[in-house]
């Protein structure tokens, strides 16, 4: 036997768990030349490790099993953690904790610390068999035994580094259900009613969304392909097809400004350029605000709840998670052990658990990898 344990791939979730785990103890096993891409193009290379506001309502997904992991190792755990290892992450946008210069600086640590396990690279797992209480991991190099195996391969986002759907396929050669699947944390992608947006490509401005029962506030940007930005990414969490709904001025009273002298463009608090866009589609010129119709005043009004349906998504290409994956009733949330397969484990992403933007995708990374070390360090010790 090679050894105990087997950890399929080497991202934020396997190097954790690699760092947790007892010397000698497992084997990493990661498709990329080098662990911990995605690590290093988080947070806009400056990885968003964790977020000072923390709970299962930040997450899609079955909050129950969401709960337990996060007891056990949450924000501040991960941060005192962190700490031991001398990275004080630096507080951003109030509550989203950023390493202080680059993400290299996190997975420098994982490096050092998951040295005390085998790492594997260039190495893609093809498939896991287990017969006689042994699991064999077939790769394209060769087939590794183990008497468990974590897959931690992570979702379908992001391709160009790595990613694959071979963290489905061994769930389902064990019988689990896969949650259909579906890029998050993407941009929408617009219909022809929306092509105007376009030439606002760069521009970006604050708005409230309101998909279903979902509110997401924050920055929107108009992009080449459609609209972008935290809030929209948000968005994406929920959307599924249909209507989202856009307040394009979240802080604004149409109540207060009746009668107004102002040009429509200096009373609108958004960018010109955006005001500009709506009023040519609109066909309302730029003129004082109490010169407006009542009729042009509810038009103006509709930008305080804009409805329109996405076309699409930008993909799995430019998302920066996958929504859906193994479903979680069939994982133990105490230690991330398949119920349907002894000494199999899901950790991270592959797990139909998603976070929202802010660093929760990390933290749900590193909680499951917690509770699954502490679970496979009492197992193998
Ligand atoms: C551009 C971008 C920015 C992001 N920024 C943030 C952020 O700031 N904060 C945040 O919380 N989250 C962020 N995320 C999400 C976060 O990176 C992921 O949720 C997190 O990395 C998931 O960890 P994981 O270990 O489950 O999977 P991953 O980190 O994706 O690791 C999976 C690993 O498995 C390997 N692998 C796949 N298939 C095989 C195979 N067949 N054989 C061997 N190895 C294989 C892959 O190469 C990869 O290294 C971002 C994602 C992207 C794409």
């Amino acid at each position: 036997m090679d050894h105990h344990i087997i950890i399929i791939g080497g991202g934020a979730s396997a190097l954790m768990l690699a760092s947790l785990l007892p010397k000698n103890t497992a084997t990493i096993i990661e498709s990329n030349p080098k662990p911990g891409a995605k690590i290093l193009v988080s947070g806009g290379g400056k990885c968003n490790i964790t977020n000072s506001r923390m709970g299962t309502e930040y997450f899609l997904g079955d909050t129950n099993f969401v709960q337990e992991p996060l007891k056990k190792f949450n924000e501040k755990a991960l941060l005192r953690w962190l700490e031991r290892q001398n990275l004080n992450p630096v507080l951003r946008k109030e509550t989203q904790y950023f390493c202080k210069d680059s993400a290299k600086e996190l997975l420098d640590i994982f490096l050092k610390e998951s040295k005390k396990q085998t790492l594997c690279t260039s190495e893609q797992v093809l498939e896991v068999t287990k017969r006689d209480e042994i699991f064999y991991v077939k790769t394209n190099k060769r087939t590794h035994t183990a008497k468990a195996v974590v897959v931690a391969s992570g979702g379908l986002s992001y391709p160009k580094i790595g990613a694959s759907s071979i963290g489905y396929k061994i769930a389902e050669s064990f019988g689990h259900t896969v949650v259909k699947t579906a890029p998050a944390l993407v941009g929408f992608t617009v219909q022809k009613e929306q092509f105007f947006f376009k030439e606002l490509s760069g521009v970006s401005t604050d708005v409230k969304i309101l998909v279903g029962d979902h509110v997401c506030e924050g920055a929107l940007l108009f992009a080449h392909k459609g609209v972008s930005g935290p809030a929209v990414l948000d968005a994406s969490l929920y959307w599924e097809k249909g209507k989202i709904e856009i307040d394009f001025l979240p802080h604004f009273s149409w109540k207060y400004v009746q009668g107004s002298k102002k040009q429509i463009s200096s009373l609108l608090p958004m960018p010109k350029r955006v005001t500009k866009a709506f009023l040519l589609q609109f066909q309302l010129e730029d003129k004082p605000f109490h010169q407006c119709t009542k009729e042009e005043q509810e038009t103006l009004q509709t930008l305080s709840h804009y409805s329109f349906a996405p076309a699409g998504t930008f993909g799995y290409a430019k998302a920066e998670v996958t929504k859906g994956g193994v479903e979680t009733s069939e994982v133990d949330s105490s230690t991330m052990m398949s119920k349907k397969e002894e000494g199999l484990y899901f950790i991270g992403e592959v797990l139909d658990v998603t976070g929202r933007l802010g660093g929760y995708n990390f933290q749900w990374a590193f909680s499951s990898a917690y509770s699954c070390a502490k679970h496979l360090s009492r197992t193998f010790s």
